[in-house]
C-alpha cells in the first residue's frame, strides 16, 4: 500500500516510534526492504537518492523506469510504503523526482545554506509538493560526515552542528514542512575506529516540545546518519520524538559481510540482499515500528 510520508509519520509521532528509512538504489534493495517490513508487519520508507542511481540493474539505469516500477512495487506491498526523495538537491530535481520517481515525499536539503536561504528554497519545494499531495522533509542544523570525527572529539567540533530549537520552530512555521531532520549528534557514513556517537537527548526533547506546542499537534522528527549509533540510544531517541530513522552505511556493511562470510559460495547479489534484509529485521524493532502496519 502506497501512502504519503506525512500520513505515516504523523501516526508514528503520536504513538512514539520511528519508521525505518533504508536507502535503496536498485530493485534488490527495494525487494529486501519490503520483505523485511512485511515479515515484521511494519510500515517502511524507501529513501531514494535519484541523483546517484546507476545501472546496478536494468531498471535503475533509467530513473523513469525505476520510478514506475518502484511505485507499482509499493502499491502491491502488504504494508504501508512511502517513497521519499533522499537529500533532494534542487527545485529542478524535486520536479523530476515527483513526476518520474513516483515519490510520495521529497526532501529539500538546503541545510548547508544560511537560514534565510534554507527557508526560502524549502518553502518553494513545499508549495510545489503540497499542490500534488506529496509530503516534504527538510533539514535544519547540519548532519555532516562521520569521517571528519576523531575519537574523543565533541560533536560540535566536527563537520556537524546541533539544531537550534527556536530556529526549528521558526523554520517549520515559515516553510510548512511536514517533518524535520534535526542534528543531535550523528553524522553520515562510517565513523573512524574508536569514535562512538552520543545523541543529545536534551536537545531532542526541547525541539519536540517546542514544535508540538507551536504546531498544535505531535510534530514528526527525523534522524539522519544513524549507522554506528549504539542501539540503546537509538531506542530511547525513537521513544522520545524521532519518527524516521535513515539507515544506509550499516545496511551496506551487513550486505558486504554476508558476502564475505559465504567464502565465495552462493550468488553474490542474493547474499548481499539477504544481509541487507537481516540488518533491517534487527533494527526495525529497535525503532519500535514492528507490528505498527495498518
Ligand atoms: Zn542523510
Amino acid at each position: 500500500m502506497l501512502v504519503t510520508m506525512k500520513e505515516m509519520l504523523d501516526r508514528a509521532s503520536i504513538e512514539g516510534y520511528a519508521v525505518a528509512a533504508p536507502n535503496v538504489g536498485n530493485s534488490l534493495d527495494v525487494d529486501a526492504a519490503i520483505a523485511a517490513a512485511e515479515q515484521l508487519n511494519a510500515p517502511i520508507i524507501l529513501d531514494v537518492r535519484f541523483e546517484n542511481l546507476g545501472p546496478a540493474d536494468k531498471r535503475t539505469a533509467d530513473p523513469r523506469q525505476f520510478g514506475e516500477w518502484l511505485r507499482h512495487r509499493a502499491e502491491h506491498a502488504k504494508v504501508p510504503v512511502a517513497i521519499n526523495e533522499d537529500h533532494g538537491p534542487s527545485y529542478k530535481a524535486a520536479v523530476r523526482n515527483l513526476v518520474w520517481g513516483g515519490c510520495t515525499s521529497i526532501m529539500a536539503d538546503r541545510s548547508s545554506l544560511p537560514f534565510e536561504e534554507n527557508v526560502a528554497e524549502t518553502a518553494k519545494c513545499v508549495e510545489l509538493a503540497h499542490s500534488v499531495d506529496v509530503s516534504v522533509e527538510a533539514e535544519l542544523g547540519h548532519v555532516g560526515q562521520a569521517a571528519t570525527f576523531k575519537p574523543g572529539q565533541a560533536y560540535e567540533e566536527g563537520d556537524s552542528f546541533y539544531t537550534n530549537p527556536d530556529e526549528a520552530v521558526e523554520f517549520v512555521k515559515r516553510t510548512g514542512v511536514d517533518c524535520l531532520a534535526i542534528s543531535i549528534g550523528t553524522a553520515h557514513g562510517k565513523y573512524p575506529e574508536g569514535y562512538v556517537p552520543k545523541l543529545n537527548l536534551d536537545i531532542l526533547t526541547t525541539i519536540k516540545a517546542a514544535l508540538n506546542e507551536a504546531m498544535g499537534y505531535s510534530y514528526p522528527l527525523v534522524l539522519h546518519g544513524s549507522s554506528g549509533t549504539p542501539k540503546d540510544q537509538l531506542k530511547l531517541a525513537c521513544s522520545m520524538g524521532i519518527n524516521k530513522v535513515n539507515i544506509n552505511t550499516d545496511l551496506t556493511i551487513a550486505a558486504m559481510e554476508k558476502v564475505l562470510q559465504s567464502g565465495g559460495k552462493g550468488n553474490v547479489w542474493s547474499l548481499a540482499s539477504q544481509g541487507f534484509k537481516e540488518k533491517l529485521l534487527e533494527m526495525i524493532p529497535v525503532y519500535g515500528s514492528d507490528g505498527k502496519a495498518w
